[in-house]
């Protein structure tokens, strides 16, 4: 498997000090341990464990918010085209989907972006080997 090499501080500019952490939405960071400067890891992504949580997140949350969709849509265009501060209640009723699904969909679409530097990376140093 492909073993992405240190970062270097983002702030200092040292490789051996940092550490590289997972964040709590699973993300790597890293962490300097001289200036304690922390910023993402561009090429650690998400864990299995991780992946399927978002997904399973944003699918299920998407069933669960489809039989709401019509009536929703309905209520923005309503909202929209007859009562523009009526969209803010309509959207503050179901920020609970909006947030989540968004949330878990730019988590998935960050790791695919990840993954694909990483492939790049890989496809890079085989070509350089071989
Ligand atoms: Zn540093």
């Amino acid at each position: 498997m492909y073993q992405p090499p240190k970062p270097r501080c983002n702030n200092c500019g040292n490789q051996e000090t940092v550490e590289r952490k997972r964040s709590f939405l699973g993300f790597g960071k890293c962490v300097c341990s001289i200036c304690e400067s922390k910023f993402a890891d561009p090429l650690v992504p998400l864990s299995k464990g991780y992946r399927i949580g978002y997904w399973v997140m944003a699918i299920g949350l998407t069933l669960a918010f489809l039989p709401k969709l019509p009536r929703f849509i309905g209520e923005v265009i309503g909202s929209v085209m007859y009562y523009p501060s009526a969209l803010l209640t309509t959207l503050i009723e179901q920020w609970p989907f909006l947030l989540f699904i968004t949330g878990a969909v730019i988590a998935l679409r960050k790791d695919a972006v990840i993954r694909k530097r990483i492939r790049l990376e890989e496809k890079a140093n085989a070509s350089v080997q071989g």
